[in-house]
């Protein structure tokens, strides 16, 4: 004997009834019997019905009448016109029943939990009749079971407990007088009492569990919307995968704490009877699926990660609880009488506290019927008025391969806190299978992919970057990821998503990551009005793991929201100087969030474009090392005008060409003036240890007197004509000594000056050329002769580069 459990998803249309009608077909020569759920949504728009009614809402009708022309819809379409109007007639009757049942709701203004049931009955009653019906239809010996007849319970409505003395009798007893193979109702029961009860919401699970036990099935087979028992729930982790086979006790597990694919009960009467459960898919009928059964073979730590929603966390604490006697006992009895269903316990060994998880409906009826069993001893102030936190969440790891095995919860909590999700609370089960967390719903998603990268995809990660700037630097970065795509997610597992670009004027945003080709071209096309707070806002609701923010603008608007985001646990990469050359206090500030929040904030590109300066001088540093001395050119258009400035040409004429090529920043004075120079090596002074602000530095300023001030960049361009004179007077005097001119910048007993100078040929300076940038680290290790760091020093490609360079490093550091 198999028992076929079909969920409402796999019914929810004809086409889908019609489908598994096709999957059944070869199985009705055996010993077969079909369970069915009510058709997809119908049960939730079953209570949406009663609920209308019972706030006197008249729209309960118009729900009732949709819901009862998609039944005589699925008639129409299913069955054979000769054959239609009897079964027509039925439904119409069953929902007139219904009616009635609706309207006495809507004018006594009460619905029971025996009402609900009742109501919520019609679903599966309907379409296990409509479905048999569709059998018989084709000439299959099939028969409509209402399960009311031989499944008994008590009288727990809504959730009620199965008698399975009495039910196995009465199951046993019915077939062996049906020959015929029986279409089942799911979910829906008879009490003693002779009263209509549902098993719990998703019950019709358990519904297909019991007959198996009862009938001794060989196998039980619950096709559903998926394939089969996944490692987390694929509508929230898109990467999950399939379980090919595990214990009962770890899909029990999986499903108390939300794996919804298969009811918690139903591997209760399997396991009993070491009934096989396959989880199968009715869109996908040819695959495997999971096994459920009684051992769990492979040596994977986990098997899956389930959550759960809507979840608050109440505890019992005060001074005084350790000396009240039978506090938990007192708590739990509390609990039971109540009918609170009671997820997860967590007790320090202090006993100071008891916390525990409810449902968030039924939070606000324990707290206040514990508050009343321990009055006394809240008068007393033995004990506190309790404390309630709502809106929580429960993820779970669960796997019978984490007994004995260490790390497991060393990798979950890490995984949890580098995604700054924060831990309200964390339980394990002595029997080593499962350990749960509690914390805050709105970090749901995130930590569950999250852990299911840490265990699942640990070679592998997914970055998430949110762009910002689409100049020169920014499109060269994204045609760079572009590129690099492929082979650094064959080679590198490293799949780098950009989730969102903005510039000025836009901004785009897609989960799932946006085509590469075609982002900026969409950016201007379909982007919505940019606002750094809208796009901050963004960003944060969507709450990816792997976060990665990269602002590829020189704006001060964008570096007022590093703190902000660093705190909110995203990483930020940049070539923008505008934060870590503002005040040392911010500079400051930022590390140290950075650090507290263990989010990453990396800025290779702020000196040097590329070239790998910032982490080889921390290197240095965390190695020991004390940087004694540095001399740099650190502006490649400067250095790019003073080796183009030879004799023979005017030094305005080359300031011209600098600017023509596009080497210049708009204004060249931005460049002349020095003060960018100035924020590049106030940086590197900071990152040398060196308490500086840019007021300290000493600045030779390249733009002469009467070129400066509120003056347009052609009056500056005339203008500067007036002073070749003057330059080359500074040229001829380097150059008669056979020396160049180089604008420097120089850091030297904590003192920094900037200034054109000249440098004889043996200086490393001498053959700088082209808009090379160079830096000579003397440092106490690096004493005799500087290390030199040297190459092009400005550029889109080399700086999109190295900010790629730091995005990957951050990848690095995930995993
Ligand atoms: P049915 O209507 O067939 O009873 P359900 O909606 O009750 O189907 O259960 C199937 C759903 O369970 C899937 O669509 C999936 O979203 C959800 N689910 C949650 N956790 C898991 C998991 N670990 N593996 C597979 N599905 C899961
Ligand atoms: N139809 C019921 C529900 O939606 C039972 C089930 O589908 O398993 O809860
Ligand atoms: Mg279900």
């Amino acid at each position: 004997m198999k028992i076929l459990k079909f969920g409402g998803s796999s019914v929810a249309t004809p086409a889908r009834i019609q489908s598994v009608i096709d999957i059944v077909k070869p199985l009705l020569a055996t010993d077969v019997a079909v369970v069915f759920s009510a058709f997809g949504g119908v049960t939730d728009s079953l209570i949406t019905m009663s609920t209308l009614a019972l706030q006197g809402n008249l729209e309960y009708k118009t729900k009732l009448n949709e819901m009862e022309k998609r039944h005589l819809e699925a008639v129409r379409e299913l069955i054979n016109i000769q054959r239609q109007s009897g079964i027509l007639a039925q439904v119409k009757f069953m929902v007139n029943e219904l009616e009635d049942v609706l309207h006495g709701v809507y004018l006594v203004k009460e619905r029971t939990p025996r009402t609900l049931d009742y109501v919520m009955s019609f679903g599966e009653r309907l379409s296990a009749y409509i479905i048999a019906e569709a059998f018989k239809d084709r000439g299959h010996a099939a028969e409509f079971l209402d399960a009311r007849k031989v499944i008994r319970t008590d009288s727990h409505f809504g959730y009620a407990k199965v008698d399975f003395e009495v039910t196995n009798k009465l199951i046993g007893e019915y077939f062996k007088h049906h020959p015929e193979v029986q279409i089942i109702t799911g979910f829906v029961a008879t009490s003693e009492g002779g009263e209509t009860t549902t098993l719990g919401r998703s019950g019709s699970d358990y519904t297909a569990a019991i007959f198996a036990g009862a009938l001794r099935a060989t196998d039980l087979e619950i096709w559903t919307d998926v394939d089969g028992m996944m490692t987390a729930d694929p509508r929230k982790v898109k990467k999950a995968f399939t379980v090919p086979q595990m214990s009962y006790e770890e899909a029990m597990e999986l499903s108390h704490f939300g794996a919804k694919v298969i009811f918690p009960a139903t591997m209760q009467p399997a396991m009993v009877n070491k009934i096989p459960i396959w989880i199968k898919n009715t869109f996908n009928p040819t695959f495997e699926g999971t096994v459920i059964h009684a051992e769990s073979k492979n040596g994977k730590m986990i098997k899956g990660i389930s959550s759960m929603n809507g979840v608050s966390l109440l505890s019992l604490q005060g001074s005084g609880l350790l000396g009240v006697v039978g506090a938990s006992m007192r708590l739990f009895a509390t609990l039971a009488r109540e009918n609170v269903n009671v997820i997860l316990i967590s007790q320090a060994s202090s006993e100071h506290s008891i916390c525990f998880a409810v449902e968030n409906a039924s939070a606000a009826r324990a707290k206040a019927a514990i508050e009343k069993e321990f009055q006394y001893e809240i008068r007393n102030e033995e004990i506190d008025e309790m404390p309630c936190d709502n809106d929580l969440s429960i993820v779970a790891v669960v796997g019978d391969g984490m007994k004995h095995s260490p790390g497991t919860s060393g990798r979950m909590f890490s995984a949890l806190g580098k995604n700054g999700v924060n831990v309200v609370a964390i339980a394990q089960g002595s029997s080593e299978r499962n350990i749960s967390a509690v914390i805050p719903q709105v970090d749901a998603a995130k930590a569950l992919n999250a852990l299911h990268e840490a265990f699942f995809l640990s070679d592998r990660k997914v970055l998430n970057v949110f762009l910002v700037g689409t100049g020169l630097i920014g499109k060269a970065l994204v045609a760079m990821v572009n590129e690099q795509f492929a082979k650094l997610a064959k080679e590198n597992r490293l799949e780098v998503n950009v989730v969102a670009v903005a510039n000025s004027r836009k901004m785009l945003f897609n989960e799932d990551g946006l085509p590469l080709t075609t982002a900026i071209d969409s950016l201007v096309k379909e982007g919505e009005d940019m606002s750094m707070q809208a796009f901050y806002d963004k960003m944060l609701s969507l709450n990816l793991p792997n976060s990665i923010f990269v602002d590829c603008t020189s704006s001060p608007d964008v570096t007022a929201f590093y703190e902000a985001i660093l705190s909110a646990n995203i990483s930020i990469v940049t070539p923008n100087k505008k934060a870590n050359s503002s005040s040392m206090e911010d500079y400051r500030r930022l590390k140290a969030t950075a650090f507290q929040r263990g989010a990453k904030f990396l800025y290779e590109t702020n000196v040097g474009a590329g070239l790998p300066v910032i982490n080889t001088m921390n290197d240095l540093l965390l190695s020991g090392d004390k940087v004694l001395r540095i001399e740099a050119v650190l502006s490649g258009t400067l250095n790019y005008i003073f080796s183009s400035f030879e004799a023979g040409r005017k030094f305005s004429d080359v300031v011209k060409e600098a600017k023509a090529k596009g080497y210049t920043e708009p204004d060249p004075r931005d460049d002349l003036n020095g003060m960018d120079v100035a924020r590049k090596i106030l940086i590197l002074s900071r990152e040398a240890g060196l308490d500086m602000e840019l007021s300290d530095i000493v600045v030779e300023n390249l733009v002469p007197a009467t070129c400066q001030g509120d003056i347009s960049i052609d009056e500056f361009m005339t203008r500067l004509e007036k002073h070749d004179a003057d330059f080359e007077a500074l040229r001829k005097q380097a150059a008669d000594k056979n020396e160049k001119l180089r604008y420097m910048a120089v850091l030297d007993g904590g003192v920094v000056k900037i200034q054109l100078g000249s440098v004889e040929g043996k200086h490393p300076f001498y053959s700088l050329s082209g808009s090379d940038n160079i830096i000579l680290l003397t440092t106490e290790r690096y004493h005799d002769r500087p290390m030199v760091i040297r190459g092009p020093g400005a550029g889109a490609e080399v700086t999109a580069a190295g900010v790629f360079a730091d995005v990957i490093r951050i990848g690095h550091y995930a995993k």
